[in-house]
């Protein structure tokens, strides 16, 4: 069976590929998962920055612009219960992953192995799809960057407060208001936060919202080195938070040309 977090085992893919064959979730193609030219889209990480994100945007690199053949996997992944795109989305969140590791000391907060924070989703959007799929990514892409030497593993200390909607639909203000306090901060078994390289990981930034009031409670998180779980709002006093971010996929800030469709094109980067 499946294993939450590390994508489907080899013999369990061959035997479903009998009764349901598998078609790249980007472009229909049979015979895989993810193609060679719709995987292209997730192979130029950059960093990105929506156009007025919100004061405290974690730096945050993207693995490909959230368009294309992107929106179709990603939505196959989140939304149609194909979590096996887990191991090529966690592949691309790793990619994303070792850029901010390459900036160096000048952008990373601390040293040491590399911690996936992964964004939690809403309570009711997990028990929607069963799963908590950003969580599932975490795991992919720390079992990727541990395959290539890099120490790294999920860590998953965050979580909403109850009354926050999806903020799919919402404009940047609405979700700024939708998010504002409502993550908290929840230390691993044992109380403090392990040291090492704190990384916001999501599946797409369209604001700057979600990652922005994570990277606050993370903070406060981090600043308490306690518990959190004090008066909303928590931690918002401090700066810039102490954390990193990357995803999957940047919403673009204009729709592609129908003339660039067929290739990777520029999103939302901050040059
Ligand atoms: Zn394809």
């Amino acid at each position: 069976m499946p294993t939450r977090g590390d994508g489907p085992p080899a013999g369990w893919r061959a035997l479903t590929d009998l009764v349901l064959p598998r078609t790249c979730a980007g472009c229909g193609v049979p015979g895989c998962d993810v193609c060679p030219r719709c995987g292209r889209w997730l192979t130029a990480p950059r960093l990105a920055a929506p156009r007025r994100h919100p004061p405290g945007l974690p730096p945050t690199v993207a693995a490909g612009p959230y368009a294309g053949p992107v929106r179709p996997v990603v939505l196959a992944f989140k939304e149609h219960g194909r979590a096996e795109l887990a191991r090529p989305l966690g592949a691309a969140l790793a990619l994303a992953v070792t850029v901010l590791l390459r900036a160096g000391p000048d952008l990373l907060p601390g040293s040491g192995p590399v911690l996936l924070v992964p964004v939690p989703s809403s309570a009711a959007a997990v028990q929607r799809r069963g799963r908590d799929h950003v969580r599932e990514l975490a795991g992919c892409a720390a079992a990727e960057l541990r395959a290539a030497g890099v120490p790294a593993r999920p860590l998953p200390v965050l979580r909403r407060a109850r009354g926050t909607r999806d903020s799919a639909g919402l404009d940047a203000r609405e979700r700024r208001r939708n998010l504002a306090g409502r993550f908290r901060g929840r230390p691993p078994p044992g109380g403090a936060l392990p040291r090492g390289i704190l990384v916001l990981v999501d599946d797409v930034v369209t604001s700057g919202a979600t990652l922005t009031e994570a990277a606050r409670a993370l903070a406060a998180l981090l600043a308490a080195g306690l518990p959190a779980g004090g008066p909303p709002g928590a931690g918002r006093q401090l700066g810039n938070a102490p954390v990193v971010a990357a995803v999957v996929a940047a919403t673009p800030r204009r729709p592609l040309q129908p003339a660039h469709r067929d290739r990777p094109a520029t999103f939302t980067v901050r040059s």
